[in-house]
């Protein structure tokens, strides 16, 4: 819902300040439309649904993985398409990853949403529209800016719809936004004091590597990046993710491991999360589950904590780095 129109919408029909807010909260606790709303007189419900479209996406497609996952395609109202995906966890967490741009003007060469045109950067109203449609299904709990785009060079609507998603159900403590290493908008981000959580894609420590599959690194070099990440979490005292994806024979030798711990000092103030690379496309293919292990037992040697990330949503392209929404891939489940 653009909450923008919506205010001025109530302004122009003279209803009284506090109506913005009535109708905010049905909407964040998953409300269906404005029919729901019984505390909104009949007429101004009529009006609004006349006047404020509901969401300012429109869903064109949806896929549900065998293990629960749940991927949205919609368009904006200008025609852009946006994807999101809700992770269902065996534990009850209700994770949902969303997007903050359409496409992505950044051009790692393994994500699948790189190789589509860069769009625009989505509105607040976007963004919190691709959280609503899944509280309609069912309440969530967690949000990770790790869909298309890159939050860091949109961080003042990223910013914003974060102030409203707690009423959605998702608290900061539990919101990440996942970056590149794209410092202007990292410096906003350590600017302002929410709990945010920060999760740095890194993939490679070594810069000429890290170059190569990741061209932001001429720009944004990777020591000035991490400089600011232990800034982070000297000042939050929480520690930042790192985000490595195993990208079979090009990043997973023990070597890379070796040089990915000495770049992570101190080590306290870093999670390395190893991703299994999913399949797009773009010609490279994932390390398999022993060099991963390997990758994780080297980095656990030298004293940096390291995890694998469980992988979802892969049957239905919803997996990390499969989000790109102009390929029949997409709409194929
Ligand atoms: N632009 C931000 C937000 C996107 S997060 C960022 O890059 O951090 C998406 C995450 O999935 C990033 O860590 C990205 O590197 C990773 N990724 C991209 N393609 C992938 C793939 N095919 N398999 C696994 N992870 C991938």
């Amino acid at each position: 819902m653009d909450l923008d129109l919506l205010k001025d919408t109530l302004a122009e029909l003279g209803e009284p300040a506090y109506r913005a807010g009535q109708v905010w909260e049905w909407t964040a606790r998953g409300a269906g439309g404005y029919a729901d709303m019984t505390n909104l007189p009949a007429g101004l419900r009529a009006q609004l649904e006349e006047r404020v479209p509901f969401s300012t996406l429109e869903l064109v497609d949806q896929a549900e993985s065998r293990d629960g996952t749940v991927k949205a395609l919609f368009h904006t109202a200008d025609g852009r398409p946006v994807e999101a995906v809700l992770m269902r966890y065996q534990d009850g967490r209700r994770s949902i990853c969303v997007s903050s741009q359409c496409g992505c003007p950044l051009t790692c060469t393994f994500c699948a949403t790189g190789t589509m045109a860069f769009g625009r950067n989505l509105t607040t109203s976007e963004i919190l529209d691709q959280a609503l449609f899944f509280r309609r299904i069912e309440p969530i709990d967690h949000c990770v800016f790790m869909g298309m785009g890159e939050p860091m060079m949109n961080i003042e609507n990223v910013l914003a719809a974060c102030e409203k998603l707690p009423d959605v159900g998702v608290t900061n403590r539990r919101t990440t936004i996942s970056t590149v290493g794209w410092i202007p908008g990292m410096k906003q981000f350590l600017a302002q004091d929410r709990p945010i959580r920060l999760a740095l894609s890194l993939h490679a420590a070594d810069p000429e590597l890290r170059s190569r599959i990741m061209p932001v690194n001429d720009r944004y070099p990777l020591p000035d990046v991490l400089e600011l990440c232990v800034k982070h979490w000297r000042e939050t005292n929480r520690k930042v993710f790192i985000e490595y994806v195993m990208l079979a024979g090009v990043n997973d030798h023990t070597k890379h491991a070796q040089q990915l711990a000495a770049a992570l000092t101190p080590h306290e103030a870093f999670k390395v999360n190893l991703i299994p690379y999913n399949p797009t496309g773009t010609g490279y293919e994932g390390s398999g589950r022993t060099t991963i292990g390997a990758f994780r037992d080297a980095l656990q040697r030298a004293g940096v904590p390291a995890t694998v990330r469980l992988t979802r949503g892969r049957d239905i392209a919803a997996a990390c780095g499969q989000l790109v929404a102009d390929r029949e891939t997409t709409s194929a489940a």
